[in-house]
């Protein structure tokens, strides 16, 4: 294998089918590797795929891929040990061709979309590990594979391997690596459900979807949150929370997965329920301060390889896939000119900053750090609000006024009114 393609892509999940996909269309010689024996045969999602990011890539893709349910209805619990307060969206605005979000098996999704890249003239390589990158006068000129005579030439190369980052750390873009403030770790269990019982569990019609994401007593506490999500006859449901407070405090995953599921609120939308799948991964949470340098002579990083994942809005498929686009687009341009040094790829970062991916990043970029130091966040507030909720809503006699008075007095017991002001100044400056 020691042919030279225009571009090699190392990672068919979304970011690299994406580039693969628009660079092979094109016209430029592609090559797309992935370890996996399949696309998406590695990759865990909750997931929800978003239709606007998908369409800018494949115009009415949502016809013919594989997708489990349109989503309709997205809910946020706030959970306490024993009850739960909510917020929630529905709309028939969504239940509508084109739609807005579909949830998704990364597994099947992947897939598709690789073949989508294949039929437009990209070669898929699969089971196939790209262990190295090949140098030239500080050029990345290609890449080492664990094949015999696996050695692979191209113009550039497209990292797109998601969040453990080994190439982009060896072309030396990221070269602390990453510490565990900055990855959440997530486990996720598919569960086969009734189609029927899916639907009157969660008020839906045949096609319709909702999400639920759910913070406080869901992750006991830790910065994070769980989800569950309909597919057409099965339940994704999963909990993920920052690295570093799962060994601080040092709980399992496992038992995060297990506490939630039986959560008193939670049970009964699970009964009668059969784990088919359950799968682990971990999630960039670094932000825009952890975004390696991401492009140097004849490399650019994509996807989750790039940090572009924003957490508070379950946000990662949609900036992969914009992310690849952004790059295929930099990297059409400088095949026209022929030159493929940090001058020409530079292109690629200057797109990405007008675009959402680092303005979000960006205004996000102290949310972290802030929750990551202020436990209290996921584990007091949501409790004290619960407890204003049954105070609130319960029917005992009492004047408002005095039930006004023990909702303050019960919230400034565990917390001062000074301190409660300083965590929403704070709280509205990393977040507004
Ligand atoms: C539990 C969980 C829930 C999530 N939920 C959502 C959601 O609901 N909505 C959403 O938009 N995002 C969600 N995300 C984030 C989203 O999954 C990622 O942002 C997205 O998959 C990033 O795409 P990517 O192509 O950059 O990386 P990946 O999807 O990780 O793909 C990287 C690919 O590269 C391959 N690879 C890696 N190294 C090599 C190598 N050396 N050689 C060959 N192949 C290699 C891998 O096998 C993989 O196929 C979730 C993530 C997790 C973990």
């Amino acid at each position: 294998m020691s042919e030279k393609y225009d571009v090699i892509v190392v990672g068919a999940g979304p970011a690299g089918v994406t580039t693969a996909y628009l660079t092979a269309k094109a016209g430029l010689k592609t090559i797309l590797f992935e370890r996996g024996d399949h696309p998406g045969a590695k990759n865990v999602m909750g997931g929800v795929l978003y239709r606007k990011p998908t369409e800018d890539v494949i115009a009415n893709f949502w016809k013919e891929a594989p997708l489990e349910r349109h989503v309709i209805e997205q809910n946020l619990w706030i959970l306490d040990k024993n009850s739960v307060v909510k917020a929630g969206y529905r709309t028939k605005a969504q239940d509508q061709e084109p739609y807005n979000a579909f949830t998704v098996f990364r597994s099947r999704f992947d897939r598709w979309f690789a073949q989508k890249a294949v039929e437009a003239g990209a070669l898929l390589i699969t089971e196939t590990v790209v262990e190295d990158l090949i140098w030239d006068n500080h050029f990345v000129v290609g890449v080492k594979t664990g094949r015999p005579q696996g050695d692979v030439y191209g113009s550039v190369v497209v990292l797109a391997e998601g969040v453990n980052s080994m190439l982009t750390q060896k072309a030396g873009l990221q070269k602390d690596g990453l510490n565990t403030a900055q990855l959440a770790v997530a486990v996720k269990e598919v569960i086969a459900l009734d189609k029927e019982k899916i639907e009157s569990r969660f008020n839906l019609e045949e096609g319709q979807g909702a999400t639920i994401e759910l913070v406080g007593d869901a992750t006991m506490g830790m910065m994070g949150t769980a989800f569950i999500y309909t597919n057409t006859d099965s339940l994704s449901v999963g909990v993920g929370a920052l690295l570093s407070q799962v060994v601080r405090q040092k709980i399992n995953p496992n038992e995060l997965l297990e506490h939630l599921k039986n959560h008193p609120i939670v049970r009964p939308l699970l009964e009668g329920g059969e784990t088919k799948e359950y799968l682990g991964h971990l999630i960039p949470e670094g932000g825009y301060n952890a975004i390696p340098k991401v492009y140097t002579n004849g490399v650019v990083v994509v996807g989750d390889a790039a940090q572009f994942v924003n957490g508070i809005h379950r946000e990662g498929s949609n900036m992969a896939m914009i992310s690849g686009k952004l790059a295929a687009e930099t990297i059409i341009d400088a095949h026209k000119i022929g030159e493929f040094d940090e001058r020409a790829l530079s292109h690629y970062q200057k797109k990405l900053s007008n675009s959402f991916i680092i303005k979000d990043l960006k205004k996000y970029q102290n949310a972290s750090g802030f929750f990551e130091t202020n436990d209290h966040i996921f584990s007091l507030y949501p409790s004290l609000l619960n407890k204003a909720a049954e105070e609130f809503t319960t029917v005992d006699n009492v004047p408002k006024r005095e039930k006004q008075r023990r909702i303050m007095e019960l919230v400034t017991s565990e917390r001062s009114k000074l301190e409660i002001l300083r965590d929403i100044y704070r709280g509205w400056r990393v977040m507004g």
